[in-house]
């Protein structure tokens, strides 16, 4: 996976030296199997900082990309911006606890970008935040106002129904009045 190596040769046995670079690459193969995931193909751009440090290379970047997703609520498909960062120490002579390398002028940044994006993506999608999901009786996508606040009374309603109480002197309860 070349399009992932960053070169570190100018950098490498002197630390405290750091390097910028800012470069787009296309996705090789889809991150993610879940309901969210970024595709293949998908321009990705990457901010990284390279900085020479005693044990080796610390990375420090921030990938940004399209995520495509069904929404959990609503089940429609959609696709929204999706933004990562991550940082890693790529040691020149890994230990056990080390995950990463340098591998001889150059990191790869491919798994720990992989990791990074596929932790990140959103278990369960929302197309939208206050997304009103799928009526589940219907299987319709429900009315937004209805769905948002599911549990409060229209107060034109409300009024009414304290009416009724009073009128039928029964109850304040709308419930009971409505049962007569
Ligand atoms: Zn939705």
């Amino acid at each position: 996976m070349r399009v992932y190596e960053e070169p570190i040769r100018d950098i490498v046995g002197r630390p405290g030296e750091m390097r910028e670079r800012t470069r787009t690459i296309a996705v090789p193969e889809p991150f993610g199997e879940a309901l969210a995931v970024i595709r293949e193909g998908e321009p990705l751009d990457l901010d990284v900082r390279l900085e020479s440090v005693h044990e080796g290379i610390l990375v420090s970047a921030t990938a940004r990309t399209t995520m495509h997703a069904e929404c959990g609520r609503c089940l429609q498909d959609f696709a929204a911006p999706f933004e990562v960062e991550f940082q890693e120490l790529f040691a020149y002579t890994p230990t056990e606890a080390d995950e990463y390398g340098v591998h001889g002028d150059h990191v790869n940044l491919e798994p720990p970008l992989r990791d990074a994006v596929v932790l990140a993506l959103p278990f369960q999608p929302v197309c939208r935040p206050d997304c009103p999901g799928l009526d589940p009786e219907t299987g319709e996508l429900r009315d937004a106002e209805v769905a948002a606040e599911p549990d409060v009374v229209d107060p034109r309603w409300a009024a009414l129904a304290g009416f009724l109480a009073e009128d039928t002197d029964v109850s304040a309860d709308p419930g009971s009045s409505e049962s007569k």
